[in-house]
């Protein structure tokens, strides 16, 4: 059985004293292919390094909104830095612009300075015509009005959808992937079940989001994306389907929708 895990950030610091021997042993447990997701210029570049150095992971780069810069003059200078990273993928190993969108959650006071940094990223994803790997938090109205209203070419990703009817409603309606990281296991997740199930099967994706959000029963210490399976078993229970299934599929759906053969 194999695997896509389709998020998580093995360019995070929590993995620079073992990152080399966890990506191995992540393959090596069947999870075949997995991205890495970068969420400011550095961490772009390293999930750009690491997929050049690892046949089986790909990257994602881009600038999340906690990561927007204060000014909002400073956005093109930013971009086009993501924009560079971009142009020297020959090998195509980048396949998607992410994680990128509304948070505020973390970011209240700068709305105007998120949306546009968000909008711009998206002109280059189209650029690129690569799909997006959305970041939503408590923004959902935000969220959705962008997407409704900004033409987005190759689509995307609701990276670690949160249990909101409206957002999944309205996200699969405009053609958008749905993924489903650890919280969905986590006993507190009350309409996690109706949720997932409302999902079609063909824009159903798992993610570790690692190293955060280690899945029950490892819930509490550093994630890696062999726990994905935690995340399909849950998956494979609510809608009364076999795991293998479940891997089988989503690994499908991510080859799909990252455009990889
Ligand atoms: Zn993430």
């Amino acid at each position: 059985m194999e695997f896509f895990d389709t998020h998580s950030h093995y360019n995070d610091e929590k993995f620079d004293t073992d990152r080399n021997k966890i990506i191995e042993e992540t393959y090596q447990n069947g999870i075949t292919k997995f991205t890495c997701c970068g969420y400011n210029i550095e961490s772009s570049q390293k999930a750009f390094l690491l997929a050049k150095q690892y046949e089986y992971i790909y990257a994602i780069c881009g600038i999340s909104p906690q990561e927007a810069p204060k000014q909002i003059e400073e956005i093109p200078s930013m971009v086009k830095q993501i924009e560079q990273i971009l142009k020297t993928d020959e090998k195509k190993k980048v396949v998607a612009v992410g994680e990128i969108g509304l948070d505020y959650y973390w970011g209240k006071e700068n709305q105007e300075i998120q949306k546009k940094l968000w909008k711009e990223q998206i002109q280059l994803a189209n650029q690129f015509k690569l799909p997006i790997v959305i970041h939503t938090r408590d923004a959902i109205m935000d969220t959705l009005q962008i997407l409704k209203h900004q033409e987005v070419i190759q689509k995307g990703i609701i990276h670690c959808c949160s249990f909101n009817r409206e957002l999944v409603k309205e996200a699969l309606k405009l053609g958008y992937y749905i993924s489903f990281a650890g919280t969905i296991t986590f006993k507190n997740a009350k309409n996690a079940e109706e949720i997932v199930n409302m999902v079609p099967l063909e824009k159903l994706l798992i993610e570790t989001d690692s190293p955060y959000l280690a899945p029950e029963p490892k819930r509490g210490t550093r994630n890696n994306s062999m726990n994905v399976k935690y995340i399909a078993e849950k998956i494979a229970v609510f809608r009364k389907m076999q795991l293998e299934e479940i891997a089988n599929i989503t690994y499908e759906n991510a080859k799909r929708i990252f455009q990889i053969q």
